[in-house]
């Protein structure tokens, strides 16, 4: 290798190197080329940015950038880059440990990340657009035991990084730590003599290592034993992290093993059939004693609703008449088991196709007791983490938690009663894990379950299970923090008060808004309970359940909105007929609208319930002052029609609006003086803001609650409902954003509500921001066009705020 016999290489000269692993002979030229670049470069930042553009251009990769530590204040700093926002350069900065690039200064090792943005420490640095980019390898440059930064290359497409290519990065980054260290020298020597035999001496040296080097890595490899490593990726129902051995649940029966066979002796098939019910209908009470003592304060009702499958004369009726066609009660059972799974299928609600799992798990337990299969003891080793298809209710009861670690499911979906169970239990969980080939899980496999971020890795990395320790560790401890939060209100240093209040849609929930401190309940989505019931509950019934809520809230606001079917929701009894745009049509008002009595029974409901608290009415999707009006005056005729019978009601129960319609923001100033309050509703006004179907996968990304044109309608909003003086909220999901937090806060909504998960967060980052500091950094944002521009802008002022660890941690 002779640099000197070399002309430096022109910019965009040299040919792009093919895709994929560098041959030796491109391992060569690379090097050269850097080496002859440092021979004629005079200015070190000159020198840093075409050797990044050589090695980008010789390694196939889209971004090369070069990070250098300022050891004084032990921060790295951007110095030159190809591929990401040149003027991100000698702006952006990390301290050692920060981020994917401060892990390589803090290991002294090399860290290749096939999909960076999934990876724990992963940091985002919004000036410089990384964003795009996928995997991540990064080495030190170092010189000798003298760190001095980390060399990093990006890729678009995501791929790994074989060996040869980190040797020839690191190869790579100790010449440049030669040029480093020789250009810090020329800053520091005066003379210009010395500075040459100096240069020329630690180049000799630099290429000496480089040789000593290559030969090192000509040498073949030394034997390893081999593990097979994977990753999933899922969603996550329960947060935390855990690890601990995969044990493969395996179920005591399956419909699978279930033929059709024929029975010519129908009653002893019928008697068989009612004693199997009768003995599942006993197991599930010594479950729900056995719960009542783990979690006193767990809703029974899914245990009870079980029980209820069985005792449901549809159920029970239906397997009859196949018994008395001639099955035998195992394939009649399996029959109408498979009728109803095929029925829930068919549902678009993600949460009733969800309750699927609880018809199996009840038919699995009366198909174990006719096959008089005993309830299999699910004893667990010590730190254990529980792999499933999907695991039942009862599965999940039966199992000795001291031992689990974490559950890993591959099917099911983060609503499950399941799921809801393994939060109560607060277990991490991971549901609809997708395996890539070669990442499956097997008996004993050392697993990390990230619940937070839904991704389980398999036999990870010792890295991996080192940087989960210390996550776990501050987890823990972010969430003792979080829970001494508990009983303190959402009010910033000076004073503003935010209340945080918890969606709720199913009794269960109760449960999680109690645990997690919210001031109320902002916004009670009824017609979850609704699409349970067989039939539209009557006054009575629907009394009865809000009785339960408003007692649970023991005086603390409770926010019930009338009925919001149609669309994604609908409750078969309402018969709906199917439509082209279901978002843009027969849904939530308007059916109340046009079906007064149904809206006016639900309605009468809640101003009696209203007399047991602070109840407050909710009216969804409001598009105009006509649609207002009538459902005010419904309002009016169901308290006259109280009044007639007699019951005692609440005749003041305030009455807002949700605002969630772009006709709605527009007319804002004048819906307000119909209604007591405004709640904002993100979900679907950003849908209809941005025309982004808020349930398509392939849109998602133009879903964007930081854009600008919602955030001008959430300030005309807010400043429509100040103006008269009256109260606003939002309990859309952007609500429970972190990353909104601030601006939301700034923006001056009254009251956020959200998933009762997310409210000691969002509490926390309150607490710890000043409402003027945010108010100032909101109207900042308010004038800005793109999203890339208000990120960029919120992300700065976390920092200064010194919030932005509080969002890493929790993402
Ligand atoms: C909303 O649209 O923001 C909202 C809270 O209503 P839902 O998600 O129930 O449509
Ligand atoms: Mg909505």
């Amino acid at each position: 290798m002779k640099p000197e016999t070399r002309r430096p290489p022109q910019r965009g000269a040299e040919p792009q190197a093919p895709e994929g692993a560098p041959r030796r002979s491109s391992h060569i030229t690379v090097l050269e080329d850097v080496n002859a670049i440092s021979e004629h470069g005079d200015d070190l930042q000159d020198t840093l940015q075409r050797i990044v553009e050589v090695i980008a251009r010789r390694t196939g990769t889209d971004v090369c950038s070069i990070y250098l530590l300022e050891p004084r204040i032990q921060r790295l700093t951007l110095r030159a880059t190809t591929g990401l926002e040149r003027r991100a350069v000698d702006k952006v900065a990390m301290s050692v440990g920060e981020g994917l690039t401060g892990m390589v200064m803090e290991k002294s090792e090399p860290v290749a990340v096939v999909d960076a943005i999934s990876h724990p420490r992963y940091k985002y640095f919004p000036e410089t657009g990384e964003e795009r980019y996928h995997s991540f390898v990064g080495v030190p440059i170092a010189d000798r035991s003298t760190p001095l930064g980390v060399l990093v290359v990006q890729t678009l497409r995501r791929r790994k990084f074989s060996g040869h290519e980190i040797r020839l990065l690191r190869a790579i980054a100790l010449q440049v730590a030669g040029i480093i260290v020789q250009a810090r020298l020329v800053e520091d020597l005066k003379s210009k003599e010395q500075e040459r035999r100096e240069y020329r001496r630690r180049m000799i040296a630099a290429v000496k290592r480089l040789q000593a080097y290559e030969k090192t890595i000509e040498a073949p490899a030394a034997p390893r034993r081999r593990i097979r490593q994977g990753r999933l990726n899922g969603l996550s129902a329960a947060p935390g992290f855990g690890r601990g051995r995969a044990h493969l649940l395996q179920p005591p029966v399956s419909f699978a093993i279930v033929e059709d066979r024929q029975t010519d002796d129908v009653t002893a098939e019928r008697l068989r059939f009612s004693r199997a019910v009768a003995e599942s209908v006993q197991e599930l009470e010594s479950l729900k004693a056995r719960l009542a003592r783990r979690l006193p304060e767990f809703d029974q009702g899914i245990i009870e609703a079980h029980r209820l499958m069985l005792e449901d004369r549809g159920l029970t009726t239906k397997v009859e008449a196949h018994i008395r066609g001639g099955l035998a009660a195992e394939a009649a059972l399996r029959r109408v088991v498979d009728e109803y799974l095929a029925a829930f299928a068919k549902m678009k609600d993600e949460y009733l196709a969800e309750r699927a799992a609880d018809v199996k798990d009840v038919g699995l337990r009366v198909l174990r007791n006719l096959l008089g299969i005993p309830e299999p003891e699910r004893a667990l080793e010590k730190e254990s983490i529980l792999v499933a298809e999907e695991i039942t209710l009862s599965d999940l009861s039966l199992i000795d938690h001291e031992h689990l670690r974490g559950i890993v499911l591959f099917k099911g979906g983060p609503t499950s009663h399941a799921s809801i169970l393994a939060k109560s239990f607060e277990i991490p969980t991971v549901v609809g894990a997708q395996a890539g080939s070669g990442d499956e899980v097997h008996e004993g496999d050392e697993l990390i379950v990230d619940g937070n971020s839904g991704v389980v890795y398999v036999n990870p990395p010792i890295d991996v299970v080192r940087e989960y320790d210390r996550l776990e560790r501050e987890y823990r401890a972010f969430n003792r923090e979080l829970d001494s939060l508990k009983h303190l209100p959402g009010e910033t240093t000076d004073g503003r008060r935010v209340n945080l209040y918890a969606n709720i849609g199913l009794i269960a929930d109760l449960h999680f808004v109690h645990r997690h401190g919210a001031d109320g309940i902002g916004l009670y989505r009824t017609e979850f309970p609704f699409l349970t019931y067989r039939e539209f509950p009557d006054e009575e019934e629907q009394l009865q359940l809000y009785t339960r809520v408003v007692r649970a809230m023991d005086g603390k606001p409770v926010t019930i909105r009338t009925l919001d079917v149609g669309a994604d929701k609908y409750p078969s009894y309402l018969h709906l007929a199917p439509e082209a745009n279901p978002f843009l049509g027969w849904r939530s008002i308007r059916i109340s609208l046009e079906m007064p009595e149904l809206f006016k029974v639900q309605v009468r409901a809640i101003l009696r319930v209203a007399t047991l608290g602070r109840v407050r009415i909710l009216l969804p999707m409001i598009s105009g002052l006509e649609e207002i009006r009538r459902a005010k005056d419904l309002i009016e005729e169901a308290k006259d029609e109280l009044r007639e019978r007699g019951h005692d009601f609440d005749p003041q129960v305030p009455v807002g609006m949700m605002v969630e319609v772009p006709s709605a923001v527009s007319l804002a100033p004048h819906l307000i003086r119909e209604v007591d309050f405004f709640s904002i509703g993100t979900n679907d006004l950003i849908q209809y803001l941005l025309a982004v179907d808020r349930n398509n996968h392939k849109v998602a990304p133009l879903y964007e609650p930081l854009h600008p044109a919602v955030l001008a309608a959430i300030h005309d909003t807010v400043q429509a409902a100040k103006g008269a003086g009256k109260w606003v909220g939002m309990c859309g999901e952007m609500a429970s954003d972190p990353i909104c937090t601030i601006v939301l806060l700034g923006l001056g909504l009254d009251d956020l509500s959200m998933g009762p998960f997310f409210i000691p967060v969002v509490k926390r980052i309150i607490r710890s921001v000043s409402y003027s500091q945010v108010r100032a950094l909101t109207r900042d944002v308010l004038g800005l066009a793109t999203v890339k521009e208000v990120k960029g802008y919120l992300f700065d002022g976390m920092k200064s705020l010194g919030i932005l660890e509080l969002m890493e941690m929790y993402h």
